[in-house]
């Protein structure tokens, strides 16, 4: 399932039916962390070394929102997502010269806008969301590999200029002490730059997972995904399978599919960053 909607709508999607359950006359009211408040950043695990590349592992959904597969007994998103992540962050960990961080490690919530923001307070070179997906047709599947389309980059570009007395830096300048227009520009070019970073990503992990696992999409595509919206951050969303397929839940959950998986997401991560420092 992909989450195109603010973490507070999220909320009320995920809880509207339980409070018009029954017709009650209570309110649940759930607090749901404040967006721009300082972060406890996760520990970055690998070499101790700031020169090294360092991808954030981004397991999509957890704690109250499980994702896709919300039914009882259903196998849920947030559980498949994690898994993966973790395993990607063995494999990159065991290939050393890589540093890993992850948004979260066990099963609770994240807003959606923390997620690139502890990509971006980290000073991450690469950020990859970890998802799957369902569909009313229980033939869908196969995993896909998105970026954020056009569409979104310039709706993130003005939604982030808009708050730019509470944003930090881009490339270390920062956007405090800059008129309007500079700020503009500035995001504009780092936002090419990350753009051209999360294609390359994504291209990478489609030659990677082609013929280890069924593809959905063979193109790399692009959507308006809240997740991928750090501007300076190359980022991407790995769908890696249709938990609402019998076929792709027997990998998804399986120690060999995820190890598959993750062998392809961490080679292509290490390509990404070869290629990187080749530049
Ligand atoms: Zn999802």
């Amino acid at each position: 399932m992909l989450l195109l909607l603010p973490s507070a709508t999220l909320a009320a999607v995920v809880f509207g039916p339980l409070l018009a359950r029954g017709g009650r006359d209570y309110v649940v009211r759930i607090v749901l962390p404040p967006v721009n408040q300082p972060r406890d950043l996760p520990t970055i695990a690998g070499p101790q070394d700031a020169s090294r590349p360092l991808v954030v592992l981004d397991p999509g959904h957890g704690g109250f929102d499980p994702g896709a597969g919300a039914g009882a007994g259903a196998v849920k998103e947030k559980a498949v997502a994690l898994a993966i992540a973790l395993e990607i962050r063995k494999r990159l960990l065991e290939g050393g010269g890589i540093r890993v961080a992850m948004t979260r490690e066990d099963d609770r919530f994240i807003p959606l806008a923390d997620r690139p923001a502890i990509a971006r307070d980290l000073g991450a070179d690469l950020f990859v969301s970890i998802h799957a997906d369902s569909a009313q047709s229980d033939g869908a599947r196969g995993a896909s590999v998105y970026i954020l389309s056009d569409r979104g980059s310039t709706e993130a570009a003005a939604r982030f200029a808009a708050r730019e007395n509470r944003a930090d830096t881009i490339n270390g300048v920062p956007l405090s002490q800059t008129s309007d227009a500079v700020g503009a520009i500035l995001l504009d070019l780092s936002q090419r730059e990350a753009q051209a970073g999360s294609v390359g990503a994504a291209q990478l992990f489609l030659r990677e997972i082609q013929g280890k696992v069924p593809l959905h999409y063979d193109t790399v595509e692009s959507a308006a995904l809240a997740v991928l919206k750090a501007p300076d951050v190359p980022s991407l969303l790995f769908e890696t399978g249709y938990i609402s397929n019998a076929e792709d839940t027997g990998y998804l959950e399986s120690a060999e599919g995820r190890r598959v998986i993750a062998d392809a997401a961490a080679q292509a991560i290490r390509t990404y960053f070869a290629r990187q420092a080749g530049t």
